[in-house]
């Protein structure tokens, strides 16, 4: 073999066994999602909008598909693109935020937005490190955008990724001390000319084939690679430590209202829902309960465990009092952070997060 045929040979871009079985099912099989460009259409040049890409990873984040696309269809229709989104009010965007949760994922997205358009002339870094240097871009985002949108060649590893890795090769090391093992595995799997494809390739297997409970198995496109299924044990996989039992806290919602409306506040801007809308409570936070002193003297009807509700780090109980006092005076009124009267009978419009929502909710059934 000459030097210059061994040479084109090894420039080649290499595909694993385990890569080409994976991206032919993608081909006949991928998941048609809006802020996807689908293989084909990749094939024949169509490249993704980094824009789209990056929403919907941010959106993504600890969400599901199911629960993000129609909040991914409004933005975009609304904001479609990155010069639109960083143009918009703050309270806009964390009101059409509203119900999505993870509520510092929409702060993030804000400063993002707007340092793209402001320090980027509205273009995305298209390197992993370039998008790294944004804000509320973390390893995971900048990897997936960097893959999906830009076709680098980075280890692109989500919950789906993270389980279908751990059952190809059998990693039975639990979480999270396996994630350097994955990562590693992930990474000699990416294939050098369809990164993108691959990254939502493995997401979509994980999401689709390879499920938590159940995996199936006899339609994986992976199965005759795949050590745990060989060894009987893909069930089991990946191992996770048990988890700490979330801390109980308790709190109390004030709903003050009069002629038809009620009034809400701007929670802080960092910490829980920050920057949301709300109704004003008394202080509870995953660190403590509230002290359930109202905002202001006068009677109080109260509504004992109006509202349970799960984060992420803690439960919470939230009362709720409805008031039933004089009117409400100009001072205490402007003691109350950003406090407005909002109409009840619009209260959908508030953009409240989930939990006052809910407890919106109560406090109409019981004023
Ligand atoms: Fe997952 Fe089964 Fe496929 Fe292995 S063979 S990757 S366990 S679905």
């Amino acid at each position: 073999m000459s030097v210059e045929c061994r040479e084109k040979i090894v420039d080649e871009p290499k595909t694993s066994p385990v890569a080409a079985d994976l991206l032919a099912h993608y081909d006949a099989h991928a998941r048609d999602l809006p802020w996807r460009v689908a293989p084909a259409d990749r094939r024949a040049g169509v490249r993704p909008d980094p824009y789209r890409v990056w929403l919907s990873e941010v959106m993504l984040q600890q969400t599901t598909v199911a629960a993000v696309t129609g909040y991914f269809d409004r933005f975009v229709t609304r904001w479609p693109t990155v010069d639109a989104l960083a143009a918009a009010p703050d309270e806009d965007v964390l009101a059409a935020w509203a119900g999505l949760g993870y509520y510092a994922r929409a702060r993030n997205l804000i400063a993002c937005v707007r340092t793209v358009a402001a320090g980027h002339g509205g273009q995305f870094p298209d390197t992993e490190a370039g998008l790294r240097t944004l804000p509320g871009i973390g390893d995971y985002t900048a990897a997936s955008v960097a893959a999906i949108a830009f076709d680098r060649p980075s280890a692109v590893v989500d919950a789906n990724v993270e389980r279908v890795t751990a059952r190809l090769y059998a990693i039975e090391t639990p979480l999270p001390a396996a994630r350097t093992e994955i990562r590693a595995r992930v990474a000699a799997l990416v294939p050098a000319d369809r990164p993108g494809d691959f990254a939502q390739a493995m997401m979509d297997l994980g999401a689709t084939v390879c499920t938590p409970r159940n995996p199936s198995c006899l339609l994986c496109p992976l199965a005759q690679h795949c050590a745990a299924r060989a060894a009987g044990i893909a069930e089991s996989l990946p191992v996770k430590l048990p988890k700490k039992p979330r801390p109980q806290r308790t709190g109390t919602a004030w709903w003050i209202e009069q002629d038809g409306k009620v009034l809400l506040v701007q929670r802080p801007g960092s910490g829980m829902l920050g920057g949301m809308r709300a109704l004003p409570d008394d202080g509870w936070s995953a660190r403590g309960d509230g002290n359930a002193e109202p905002p202001m003297t006068g009677q109080w009807q109260r509504i004992d465990a109006a509202v349970a509700h799960v984060f992420t780090h803690f439960s919470l109980d939230l009362a709720l009092a409805l008031y039933r006092g004089p009117q409400i005076d100009k001072v205490a009124f402007e003691n109350l952070n950003g406090a407005i009267w909002w109409p009840v009978d619009n209260i959908a419009g508030a953009g409240l997060p989930t939990l006052f929502a809910k407890a919106a909710a109560v406090a109409i059934q019981h004023r």
